[in-house]
């Protein structure tokens, strides 16, 4: 297999050589940044959404990246070249870098930027067609005067402890519910419902991250006329939907089957679930950069 080149301030390092210090604050604290993104077919989808999303989560955090947006654009491009890939999954961080063992950020000189690509694993096709199981967990969404959630940091021990939940309780997907009960996404996923032609979304400020899939399938709905709302909903209404789906760059657009023992419509992936998908993997390799 041909050596994995992983982007690490500024110079190419193999994956062994890939290391920052432990006194990196995204080690020590969760204090730093990311994004996932996809390459399909030599594109980088929606690459400038995704840059604008990490230069405001910095700015929002007060990290201050140490590439401007165009070096950071070509950073991104010399790292798949350098890799050969023209599909797979970027793994973009910038962490405060490293200071003391005080949580003080001042005390941090730079930033550290490292991006890694790498082949995806992603759903089988059957997985599409099927759905997954899904439960709603007892830990809530951070609320957004806390830490908010349409910041994309490091720090995603929020989402790892509903993961636990899930895992434990033997789904695929966990439903996570704000302070006050409403429906906001799930562990790493936008989250969607369809109801007599109707499809709904919750609002970002109820406390998701303002995903790139999420936008995207929007703009479609759009496009294609469907008739869309951003509207906060229950649980209540996630069980008697005619179909849900989740939305992620990983996960592109996936059926919930199940939730919380409630048989989702037919107990398989709707037909507007089917179509968007369909509709989605349409654009991915047009909307975006080209680096091939
Ligand atoms: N919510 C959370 C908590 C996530 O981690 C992700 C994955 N980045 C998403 C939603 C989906 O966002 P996107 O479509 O931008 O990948």
């Amino acid at each position: 297999m041909a050596e994995q080149w992983i982007y690490l301030n500024g110079q190419f390092v193999t994956k062994e050589q890939a290391t920052v210090s432990v006194y990196d604050h995204g080690f020590l604290y969760g204090d730093g940044i990311f994004e996932g993104i996809r390459i399909y077919n030599g594109n980088i989808f929606k690459c400038k959404a995704h840059l604008n999303r990490l230069y405001d989560s910095a700015k929002s955090i007060m990290l201050e990246i140490p590439l401007t947006y165009e070096e950071m654009e070509q950073a991104l491009v010399e790292t798949l070249r350098r890799n050969e890939m023209r599909d797979g999954y970027i793994r973009l961080i910038v962490s405060r870098g490293a200071g003391n063992l005080g949580l003080d950020p001042n005390r941090c000189e730079k930033a550290s930027v490292i991006i890694i690509v790498e082949q995806l694993a992603i759903y089988s096709e059957e997985a599409y067609k099927n759905g997954l199981k899904a439960v709603s967990v007892s830990t809530r969404r951070n609320i957004p005067d806390a830490l908010n959630p349409k910041i994309k940091s490091l720090n995603y021990l929020n989402n790892i402890l509903v993961k636990i939940q899930s895992n434990l309780a033997g789904a695929g997907e966990a439903i996570m519910l704000n302070a006050q009960g409403y429906v906001t996404e799930g562990s790493g996923d936008n989250i969607f419902i369809v109801k007599n032609g109707v499809i709904t979304t919750p609002p970002c400020y109820l406390g998701a991250l303002e995903g790139i899939t999420r936008q995207a399938i929007i703009e479609i709905c759009e496009k294609k006329g469907l008739k869309l709302k951003e509207e906060p909903f229950t649980l209540h209404d996630v069980y008697v939907a005619d179909e849900v789906f989740l939305t992620g760059t990983a996960a592109e657009v996936i059926a919930v089957r199940e939730v919380d023992g409630r048989i989702i419509g037919g107990g398989s992936a709707g037909p507007v679930t089917l179509e968007l998908l369909e509709d989605f993997r349409s654009i991915v390799d047009q909307d975006g950069l080209k680096v091939w």
